[in-house]
């Protein structure tokens, strides 16, 4: 049978997030043994995300858990002060040592772990690939890749427990914070056709403008605040 790709998805409330997550579940659910870890920056489940879920299709389990104050990045901060979804994206390993521990008598566990911000674009041959990046930029890292460009198999995540993103590291370590407990960049397969294809884009979605929302709801002339954007 094929391995389950465990797919830890870091989100948050925003006008946008439910377009994010609906282009996301919808190459997800192309993808056959995919289970989607959705991680709410948020003290709790928010009905939005649960709703989504649940009518997804997809098979899934939903965490949350907020990033604290002094990490969180401000409406003002530049993007690049503070790494983002770190929390969440441990949050969700947490959850994988926790339920996928190995069992007695269990055959070892077939699985690989790939984390999907909510806003980039997946290409559906990712799935069948575990993908590195070439980079230009600070190539001196000890893994100079982005969070979308590697996965990891689960028994590696299960033998290295303590493995997990530091949110104080330098901008640009991350995912080197994370990858140096787990492997050597000697040991990494490189997939993609030797890396010369790309399979997974960074894109961003722009920040709905609100102003006139906002000018005609303070008239009382707004859209209707129950429909669920
Ligand atoms: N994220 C989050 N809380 C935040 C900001 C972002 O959980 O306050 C999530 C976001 O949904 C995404 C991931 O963290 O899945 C990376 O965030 P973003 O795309 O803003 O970072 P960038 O791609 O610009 O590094
Ligand atoms: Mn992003």
């Amino acid at each position: 049978s094929l391995p389950t790709i465990f797919v830890i998805t870091p989100t948050y409330a925003r006008l946008v997030q439910k377009a994010e997550l609906t282009r996301l579940s919808q190459t997800f659910l192309h993808v056959p043994q995919l289970h989607w870890i959705v991680v709410e920056d948020s003290p709790h489940k928010t009905p939005l995300v649960t709703d989504f879920l649940m009518k997804s299709g997809l098979t899934y389990t939903h965490l949350h858990v907020p990033t604290a104050k002094d990490r969180k990045l401000q409406e003002d901060d530049p993007s690049w002060l503070k790494p983002r979804g770190v929390e969440q994206r441990n949050e969700g390993l947490r959850w994988l040592r926790e339920d996928r521990r190995p069992q007695p008598g269990e055959g070892r566990q077939r699985g690989v772990v790939y984390f999907a911000d909510d806003d980039n674009t997946y290409s559906l041959q990712i799935f069948e690939e575990v993908v590195r990046f070439h980079t230009g930029w600070r190539p001196s890292r000890p893994f100079p890749m982005d969070m979308a460009g590697f996965a990891v198999s689960l028994k590696l995540v299960l033998a290295n427990p303590d493995a997990c993103f530091d949110g104080e590291a330098p901008m640009g370590f991350l995912e080197s914070s994370f990858l140096k407990g787990l492997v050597t960049m000697d040991e990494l397969e490189p997939k993609a056709d030797n890396c010369s294809k790309v399979l997974v884009w960074h894109t961003r979605t722009e920040k709905p403008k609100m102003k006139r929302e906002e000018a005609l709801q303070a008239q009382g002339l707004g859209s209707d605040p129950t429909v669920e954007v």
